[in-house]
């Protein structure tokens, strides 16, 4: 039975009508977790608005009630910033039928969208129009623009293109009183009032709900190149991704997969992996003139080759690399095939910082006697080392949380960062303080108050 009364009931489905209210235990069990591996907690009643009015009026009367809300895109994040809050009259509300493409300017290069436009389908949109939406998380097939905004949500492109930070140039927000706010502008340059969205940007439902977004796009590139470097000490890898940068080349891919995850890529995929390779670098290189990225090119290969790879394999053509790059994007569902929990990190250091990163995971793996694998972005120096486990052996996850509590401390002693892309959720509030102070996280609580003074949204998230 949901905690929500019948009238309160009655006046959500006012607002969104009744096929948008969903209370049956059923479904709202199916709000109640997300990617993250944490405890799932029931909402005590889901609501889809349709349009921005009937998102302000959702904001506006689920506060007036005194309801902890949860705002969800497609519920792909990795850190629990989706789970209500423990509460028992919890609402969740849906962005993911917010999902209209508003405008696409090509003069002008940028499109305005609703949260809830799926980021791949965004994508593949602009790129009809001959436009790069850059920001390219794995999970693009599933989630959200304003999930990608409200994480920060990086992908394989990072390194040249940036996050999506980068690309975010205004938006409308609904604050608690279910007001729309609108800051920034459809203009390159804009400095009307505070800068609102990028306050936004890794707010993780915290601040207020995105209402729409005013987005950057950016010609593609007119030629592009990509390669499998292999090697058989990763201390070689590292070098070459520290050689690459030296050389200022800055690639967009420059992605990392070490041998626990070639081999449990390569058991799923059949894709052809040197699973006896210590490494392996899957490096892109483009831009706007062919013969300046095959220059690149060549000097990528050479600086690999001098760093010891035993060889590097260019792809033959776009099939070839969408081949290697699918490898690379299976590298989580097949670690999280292996066994049934996968606890995936976050952890970031900066990039001279990957060898002593990966061995002091190998070392926790030992430690704690567990499998990980790490992959991830060595080019931003973002590790992914993912635990295979069972959560339901207690012995066996008492084993991960310390060796996830080791890691953190090895990313934050080489100057890292709890997370580069994944966010703080309910899964690294804890760890706040540790990496800034008191004083910032009191900050952060006081900016919180200010925007939200019962603290209902996304209670328990981010900053406790
Ligand atoms: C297989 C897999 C691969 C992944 N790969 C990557 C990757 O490469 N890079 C990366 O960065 N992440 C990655 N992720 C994590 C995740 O997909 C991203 O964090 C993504 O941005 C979440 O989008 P979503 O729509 O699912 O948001 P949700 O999970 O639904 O929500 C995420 C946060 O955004 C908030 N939110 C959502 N919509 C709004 C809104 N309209 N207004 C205000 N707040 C809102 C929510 O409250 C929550 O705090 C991956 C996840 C999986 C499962």
């Amino acid at each position: 039975m949901t905690k929500v009364s019948a009238a309160l009931v009655k006046e959500f489905q006012s607002i969104v009508s009744e096929q948008n209210v969903f209370v049956s235990e059923a479904e709202r069990m199916a709000y109640s977790y997300d990617a993250a591996v944490l405890e799932p907690v029931m909402p005590a009643i889901v609501v889809a608005p349709t349009d921005k009015e009937q998102l302000c009026k959702v904001v506006k009367l689920a506060y007036e009630n005194d309801m902890p809300i949860t705002v969800r895109g497609s519920g792909t994040n990795l850190s629990g910033c989706t789970i209500p809050s423990a509460e028992g009259n919890a609402i969740v509300i849906l962005t993911n039928r917010l999902n209209r493409i508003l405008e696409i300017n090509e003069q002008d290069l940028y499109a305005v969208v609703e949260p809830g436009v799926v980021t791949a389908q965004f994508a593949a949109t602009v790129a009809q129009k001959n436009l790069l939406y850059p920001p390219d998380p794995g999970s693009q097939a599933v989630s959200t623009l304003g999930g990608n905004v409200a994480c920060n949500a990086g992908g394989l492109r990072a390194l040249k293109y940036g996050v999506t930070k980068d690309y975010l140039m205004g938006m409308e927000f609904v604050d608690y009183n279910g007001n729309l706010i609108k800051s920034g502008s459809r203009t390159v340059k804009c400095v009307t009032g505070y800068n609102m969205p990028g306050m936004m940007v890794s707010s993780e439902g915290t601040l207020g709900v995105f209402a729409e977004l005013i987005v950057k796009l950016v010609p593609p590139p007119k030629a592009s190149k990509a390669m499998m470097a292999i090697f058989d000490d990763i201390n070689q890898a590292s070098e070459a991704v520290a050689g690459i940068i030296a050389a200022h080349i800055v690639p967009c891919t420059l992605e990392f997969l070490d041998q626990v995850t070639l081999e449990t890529v390569e058991a799923a995929t059949k894709a052809g992996l040197p699973v006896d390779a210590a490494a392996i670098l899957l490096i892109e290189v483009d831009g706007g003139h062919v013969q300046m990225v095959e220059d690149d090119a060549a000097e990528v290969v050479a600086i690999c080759q001098k760093c010891g790879a035993r060889s590097v394999d260019m792809a033959k053509d776009a099939a070839h690399k969408n081949k290697l790059w699918e490898a690379r994007r299976a590298a989580l569902p097949s670690l999280a095939r292996a066994k049934p929990t996968t606890v995936l990190e976050d952890a970031t250091v900066p990039r001279s910082q990957i060898p002593a990163m990966v061995a002091a995971v190998n070392d926790i793996a030992k430690k704690y006697a567990l499998r990980i694998g790490t992959f991830g972005h060595a080019g931003d120096g973002n590790l992914h080392p993912t635990i295979m486990c069972d959560r339901r052996d207690k012995e066996e996850f008492k084993r991960v949380e310390a060796a996830v509590d080791e890691i953190f401390d090895v990313a934050l002693k080489l100057q890292g960062t709890l997370s580069g892309e994944h966010g703080i959720g309910i899964a690294k509030a804890k760890w706040m303080e540790k990496e800034t102070n008191k004083a910032t996280v009191d900050f952060s609580k006081n900016l919180r108050r200010a925007l939200d003074p019962k603290y209902l949204f996304n209670a328990g998230k981010k900053v406790l």
